[in-house]
């Protein structure tokens, strides 16, 4: 426990930043049915703020005064939240104001930090409606924790803080191409499965990591003999090596990383693909862990063999959307990484097995040879595969090689 919301009176309350697009476009009506009563019966005083734009609430977080507020909170889903997070750590007084609570109140399609937050007070699963009325109580209750920070380094140079994910591969994929079906809300991320199992695809790149103090190598497990797993799964043994037999980069493979500029996306402005870690040229903490991109992974971290994936996905809450308990283990506060990562050779017929027995966490139970969960303190991701899709907390960033690395704490949260 880190403190209580309403133990300081501050002249606003509490920031209420709602995204009238969010989920299927009901965010403003799920809060007049169910928050707004909530928060006058419990005399919380708030304001509500509409955003109108993408980054509006990023604009406002990063020029507000912040010793009005109480504390920050979204009624939206993860995206909203990640331009706070966001917001907070662009401003000159980072280090303060990262420490303002922060609060979600699922609106969205994905609410994997909402879902998260409510399975860590051990009552039983909710979904829809029922989620949003539990956090509006944590909300009532003001009790808050403290929230671990991934920083995440792109190509360009540029780096992005992330409470929740970072996705490549099959997960990215159905991410953003089920934007399409957002109108069925929630549900959006199953259709989006389906119709990306039916054209499954494999992901070539590298994968590296530094394991955590408690990491635990999966061993191979011996062939499944589930007749649901289809004969065309191979059950290749898989192997890793430490950095220092083989470098995570070599010079000049990979046309970003060979100290040319790059094409920053976000803003056009051409900047250098030789960023140091440990200069941070913009706000946050320094990465201590991670050296530029440009440069082979330091000799303790462990290097992927295989170089063909299906999907590798780096979790730090235990939902990845309302209805997948993905990470079972994790905790708001914890400092690690949940590193998962399936390699091709894995059949349809057992993916769709492990998404559906992600629903109650037990997808690790099956020991899928292709399935490999480590924990980690920091990891580097390089796709070979010319185009694709990353995602960071749900939300699409450049594409081209990622690092990371946690930081344990960094920010607060309202939870139960
Ligand atoms: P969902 O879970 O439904 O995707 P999010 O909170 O993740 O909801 O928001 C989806 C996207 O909408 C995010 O990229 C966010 O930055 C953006 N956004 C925020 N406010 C607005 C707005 N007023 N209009 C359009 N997009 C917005
Ligand atoms: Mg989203």
């Amino acid at each position: 426990r880190d403190g209580v919301l309403y133990d300081v009176c501050r002249p606003c309350g509490i920031m209420l930043l709602l995204n009238p697009s969010s989920g299927r476009g009901q965010a403003m009506s799920l809060f007049s049915t169910h928050i707004q009563r909530m928060l006058t019966e419990a005399a919380v005083p708030h304001t509500l703020l509409i955003t109108d734009h993408q980054n509006h609430a990023r604009e406002l977080v990063r020029n507000a005064d912040l010793s009005q507020w109480n504390a920050l909170i979204i009624l939206s889903g993860d995206g909203l939240l990640f331009e706070v997070v966001n917001g907070l750590m662009e401003r000159e007084d980072w280090e303060e104001a990262i420490q303002i609570p922060l609060g979600i109140l699922p609106g969205g399609s994905g609410n994997a930090l909402a879902a998260s937050i409510h399975h860590y007070t051990g009552a039983a699963a909710v979904w829809g409606e029922d989620l949003l009325v539990s956090c509006g109580f944590m909300l009532c209750k003001g009790l808050v924790s403290r929230l671990d920070l991934v920083s995440v380094h792109l190509a360009s140079g540029n780096r992005v803080f992330s409470f929740l994910s970072v996705a490549w591969g099959f997960v990215a994929d159905v991410d953003i191409e089920s934007e399409k079906y957002r109108h069925v809300g929630a549900v959006r991320f199953m259709v989006g499965t389906l119709v990306r199992l039916a054209s499954l695809r494999i992901y070539q790149g590298r994968l590296a990591f530094l394991p955590a103090s408690d990491d635990k190598e999966l061993s191979a497990p011996s062939p499944p003999s589930s007749p649901l797993l289809s004969s065309f799964t191979f059950c290749s043994p898989v192997s890793c090596h430490t950095a220092a037999d083989q470098p995570l980069v070599r010079q000049n493979q990979n046309p970003l990383q060979n100290g040319s500029p790059v094409q920053n996306s976000s803003s056009n402005a051409v900047v250098p693909a030789r960023a140091d870690p440990n200069e941070p040229t913009k706000h946050g903490p320094v990465d201590s862990l991670l050296v530029p991109l440009s440069e082979p992974v330091p000799q303790n971290w462990t290097v992927v063999e295989r170089q063909d994936f299906v999907l590798v996905l780096a979790m730090y809450q235990s939902h990845l959307a309302e209805d997948l308990l993905t990470a079972p283990e994790a905790k708001a506060e914890e400092g690690c990484i949940h590193l998962f990562y399936v390699l091709e050779g894995i059949s349809r017929a057992a993916l769709l097995r492990l998404f559906l027995a992600m629903e109650k966490g037990g997808h690790l139970a099956y020991e899928c040879p292709h399935l490999q969960y480590r924990k980690v303190q920091a990891f580097r991701l390089e796709p070979r595969t010319p185009q694709g899709v990353i995602t960071v907390d749900g939300e699409q960033v450049e594409y081209g090689p990622v690092q990371a690395q946690i930081h344990k704490g960094l920010a607060r949260l309202v939870t139960g």
